[in-house]
C-alpha cells in the first residue's frame, strides 16, 4: 500500500479498475454485466492476460531443460514467478512457494505428503463447521488410510467460529488444524492468528485454506507464523490451473515427494531413486508454466492497487450491498459475523435459489446458487442452497442496485 499519500488524496480509482478488466464491457442478455460471481472466481485484467499471450507468443518453451535462449526465458519467468509470490506473502524463501494446480490439490498434498508421513492412528485434526469440501474431503481420505480423527470446530447462527469450543477441542493429540482463512458462503473472517498461536501451543501444525483470504486481505505467512497456506490462482485474479502451497522450508524438507517423474528427482536407476528438496519434489512433470506467469502479473496489479485499498472498497460496498438487500421482503442473509469480507449469502422466502439465479441473469447480473461446495454448512443451516452475490475490487454501486432490480423482478414473477 501507498503510505506515503492518504487515501483520501489517492482515491480508489474504481472507474479505471473497471476498464482494466475487458470483460465488463460485455452485454449479457442485452443488459450491462453485473459480475458478483468473484467468490468463485474473479475476472483478468488485461495485464494479465497480455503477460500471457506475450509469453505464449515469444518467449515460450518447457522450463528447466533446455540451455537455449527461450527456454531460458520461460525458466526466468516461471521462477520469477515464483519470487513474486514468495514477496507477496513474505516468505522466508522462495523455496518455500510451491506451484500446484489449485488450493483442492495445495491441500490435497499436505494430507498426503504431511498426513501419510507423520500422522497416525488416534491423532486428531480439527477443521471448522465452513469448510469447502476441498478442506473437508482430503480428511476424510486420510481418515480412511491411516485412521485419524476429525473434529470440527462450531459456529453460532450469525456465523462467528466459536473459539471458546476450539480451545475445549485443542488436546495432546491434536496434530494438526486446518482451517479456512475467510468463509466462501458466509464471508466471515476468522482469526487465522488466534488460531495459529492456540494450535502450537499444543505443538499443532496449522494449514490455511487461503482462496478466498488471499483475494480479501494481507496475508504475511511470517507475521501469521502459519505452517502451511494454500491459495488458489484464478482467485487472485490470475489464470486457473495454477495454485500455490506455502510451507515452512524444513517442514516441505521432511515430507515425502507427492508424485513421481521428471523434474523432482536428483538421480535415478532402476534400484534407488533420489529426491531434490523443495521446491522441486513436489512439482513432478511440466508445469503450469504461462499460468505461473499470469498468476505473477495478477498479483503485481493487485499490488499496484494495494490489497488494504480494495478490502476497504470491497467492506464498503458489503455495507452497502447488505442495506439494500436487507431492505426486500422476504430476503433473508446467512452469516452477519462480526468480522466480515465481501460475500452475501442470501435466500428469499418462496423463490428456489437456481431460479433466483436464472432469473436475474436475465438482467445481466451473475450470481452463484447452491450448496458453494459446503453442504455440511448448508446442513448447519438447514438449508439445501442460498443465492450468493461475492465481491471483486471492480464491483461498484450499479451492480448492487442492478442486483436489487433483479431481484424484485424476480421476486414478482413468483408472487
Ligand atoms: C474456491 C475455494 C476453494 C477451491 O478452490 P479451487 O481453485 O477449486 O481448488 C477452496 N476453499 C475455498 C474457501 C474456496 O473459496
Amino acid at each position: 500500500m501507498d503510505t506515503t499519500l492518504p487515501i483520501h488524496q489517492n482515491p480508489y480509482d474504481i472507474e479505471s479498475i473497471r476498464g482494466d478488466f475487458p470483460i465488463l464491457s460485455e452485454k449479457i442478455n442485452g443488459h450491462p454485466l453485473a459480475f458478483l460471481d468473484s467468490g468463485a472466481s474473479p475476472q483478468k485484467p488485461e495485464a494479465v492476460l497480455q503477460r500471457m499471450e506475450h509469453m505464449y507468443r515469444h518467449e515460450y518453451a518447457n522450463v528447466h531443460r533446455g540451455a537455449y535462449t527461450l527456454s531460458q526465458a520461460a525458466t526466468d519467468h516461471y521462477e520469477n514467478a515464483r519470487q513474486t509470490v514468495a514477496r507477496y506473502l513474505n516468505a522466508a524463501s522462495d523455496e518455500e512457494i510451491i506451484f500446484t494446480r489449485n488450493v483442492t490439490s495445495s491441500i490435497n498434498l499436505v494430507a498426503h505428503c504431511y498426513g501419510r508421513e507423520f500422522l497416525k492412528s488416534g491423532d486428531e485434526i480439527i477443521i471448522t463447521h465452513m469448510e469447502h469440501h476441498a478442506n473437508i474431503v482430503p480428511w476424510q481420505l486420510l481418515r480412511e488410510a491411516v485412521g485419524i480423527e476429525l473434529k470440527v470446530i462450531p459456529i453460532d447462527d450469525a456465523g462467528n467460529l466459536m473459539m471458546d469450543k476450539f480451545e475445549e477441542l485443542l488436546s495432546p493429540r491434536t496434530r494438526l488444524v486446518s482451517v479456512t482463512h475467510i468463509s466462501n458462503v458466509l464471508g466471515t473472517v476468522l482469526p487465522v492468528k488466534e488460531i495459529i498461536r492456540l494450535a502450537h501451543a499444543h505443538d499443532a501444525r496449522v494449514l490455511i485454506d487461503g482462496a478466498q483470504g488471499i483475494m480479501h486481505s494481507r496475508v504475511d505467512v511470517q507475521e501469521l507464523d502459519v505452517d502451511f497456506y494454500g491459495f488458489t490462482g484464478h482467485k487472485l485474479y490470475g489464470p486457473s490451473g495454477i495454485g500455490v502451497l506455502y510451507g515452512k522450508r524444513d517442514i516441505l524438507n521432511s515430507m515425502p515427494p507427492y508424485e513421481g517423474g521428471g523434474d523432482m528427482i536428483d538421480r535415478v536407476t532402476f534400484e534407488k531413486t533420489t529426491y531434490r528438496e523443495t521446491p522441486a519434489r513436489f512439482e513432478a512433470g511440466t508445469p503450469a508454466i504461462v499460468e505461473a506467469a499470469g498468476l505473477a502479473a495478477a498479483v503485481e496489479y493487485v499490488e499496484s492497487i494495494g490489497i488494504e485499498r480494495i478490502a476497504a472498497h470491497e467492506q464498503s460496498l458489503l455495507d452497502y450491498a447488505t442495506a439494500r438487500l436487507s431492505a426486500i421482503e422476504g430476503l433473508r442473509i446467512y452469516g452477519e459475523a462480526e468480522d466480515k469480507a465481501g460475500v452475501v449469502s442470501f435466500t428469499i422466502e418462496g423463490v428456489h435459489p437456481h431460479d433466483i439465479s436464472t432469473i436475474i441473469d436475465s438482467h445481466g447480473v451473475a450470481v452463484r446458487a447452491g450448496h458453494h461446495c459446503a453442504q455440511p454448512l448448508m446442513d448447519r443451516f438447514d438449508l439445501a442452497a442460498t443465492a450468493r452475490a461475492s465481491l471483486g475490487m471492480y464491483n461498484n454501486k450499479s451492480d448492487i442496485d442492478q442486483l436489487v432490480e433483479a431481484l424484485e423482478f424476480a421476486k414478482d414473477i413468483f408472487n
